[in-house]
């Protein structure tokens, strides 16, 4: 089908959620994306992030056609040896945690407030059996989250979701969630109180702008929790599994979470979701307190298991960090030449670049030359490249940037 046929049918029968770049891409490998024309585009955002280690990453193909031939699914009360090998593969890489698997990444944050809530609760019925004349001590529900995070859509995530356009018409959201700047702990510090259950941010904000904390913000989040008995959560959906260089982004400032959530580029291009918990606190989900059908499926953990060994076995994580500095490098010394970039920011393949002006026209005339890129916040470019990507394409990639921006 040409372009303009598939775009018809979308026209009568696909619900119009989302704005739409006039492009329909059919083919992808590596770095690279092909459009129903035949059109080649290297994309530096792919599938906004999904495509961790790039499209159709041989590895992960192989691993999806092997265990398709053997298991599509089964349902989660029966042992799934490739969800067993994952959680092991995400536990030891992260902090000994345990791995409830599901499908999205609002999926997995919801996993992780029910779970915080559910936790705390168990806590509070502890103590009064422990001490029958304790005074019995509030209930520990409120979340509190940052302005300008992006945790999902669904209702609870969406309210955790501190950016008021994604509310609109949704009203009446659930109850006890509290929103604070970002990169402020004394802020935070003066809001838990105790009903306080959790604090769950983002190591680096992604939809927020590429927004990079102060070195001693998740710190002092850490001793502040552990100071209250609450539970720290970190949304890994973005920055998690390689991007920023590391495993996991909040490696880069030496603290861990109780919880952390994530998705988007864990199975290297299909769906999958996963909340690990310290093993204490995972235990509050027992039998019949929460499930996902689909979670932790045969197929999409096998992709998974694929991805964490491409990324060990070919050393993306550092590759992830060599392409993040070459990129800032570049746009850096253009940002001395040009006075409408702001600041370049970002972490490994997490790179934002903070314009004067609003960046969809950007957007628009690098695919035009063959590049994607993305724009958020209104203002700033957002790239999200392959970890799998080469100092070639990164290089021809930030041509075409560098002419387009030379050009505004
Ligand atoms: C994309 C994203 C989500 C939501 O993931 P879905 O799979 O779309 O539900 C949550 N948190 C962060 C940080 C994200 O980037």
């Amino acid at each position: 089908m040409t372009t303009s046929e598939i775009k018809q049918l979308y026209d009568r029968f696909v619900v119009a959620n989302y704005r739409k770049l006039p492009l329909a891409i059919v083919r992808g490998e590596g770095s690279y994306v092909w459009d129903a024309e035949g059109k080649r585009y290297l994309d530096l955002f792919p599938g906004w992030g999904v495509d961790g280690i790039g499209h159709c990453h041989p590895r992960v193909v192989a691993a999806i056609r092997e265990q398709a031939g053997n298991l599509l699914h089964v349902a989660n009360n029966f042992y799934i040896e490739p969800q067993a090998r994952l959680a092991q593969m995400v536990s030891e890489r992260s902090f000994g945690g345990k791995c409830f698997f599901c499908n999205s990444g609002a999926e997995a944050n919801e996993a992780a407030i029910k779970l915080a809530r559910r936790y705390l609760a168990d806590q509070a019925a502890k103590t009064l059996r422990d001490n029958p004349n304790a005074e019995l001590a509030p209930t520990r529900y409120k979340i509190i989250s940052a302005l300008n995070s992006f945790h999902g859509r669904t209702l609870a995530t969406v309210t955790a979701t501190a950016q008021p356009k994604y509310h609109v018409g949704f009203y009446p959201l659930p109850a006890g969630f509290v929103h604070v700047p970002y990169s402020d702990a004394d802020i935070v510090e003066k809001l838990v109180d105790e009903e306080t259950a959790a604090i769950l941010v983002e190591p680096i904000q992604g939809e927020g702008g590429v927004n990079v904390p102060s070195n001693d913000y998740l710190p002092r989040l850490r001793e502040l929790c552990d100071r209250h008995g609450i539970l720290l959560i970190f949304d890994e959906v973005q920055s998690g599994v390689g991007r920023t260089g590391r495993w996991f982004g909040y490696q880069n400032w030496g603290v861990a979470p109780d919880i952390m959530t994530l998705a988007k580029a864990l199975a290297g291009g299909l769906a999958i979701g996963a909340m690990v918990a310290k093993p204490e606190i995972a235990k509050s989900l027992v039998p019949g307190s929460h499930a996902a059908t689909f979670g932790g499926n045969p197929i999409a953990c096998a992709a998974g298991v694929a991805t964490l060994e491409a990324i060990e076995q070919e050393g993306l994580l550092e590759n992830a960090t060599r392409i993040g500095n070459q990129i800032k490098g570049r746009l850096r010394a253009l940002a001395e030449k040009l006075s409408l970039i702001r600041e370049v920011r970002g972490l490994g393949c997490m790179i934002g670049c903070e314009l004067d002006r609003p960046g969809a026209d950007i957007v628009t005339r690098c695919m035009d030359r063959g590049l994607l890129i993305n724009c958020t916040h209104d203002r700033v470019l957002r790239m999200l490249p392959s970890m799998a990507a080469t100092e070639q394409e990164i290089g021809q990639g930030m041509d075409i940037l560098e002419a387009v921006l030379k050009g505004a």
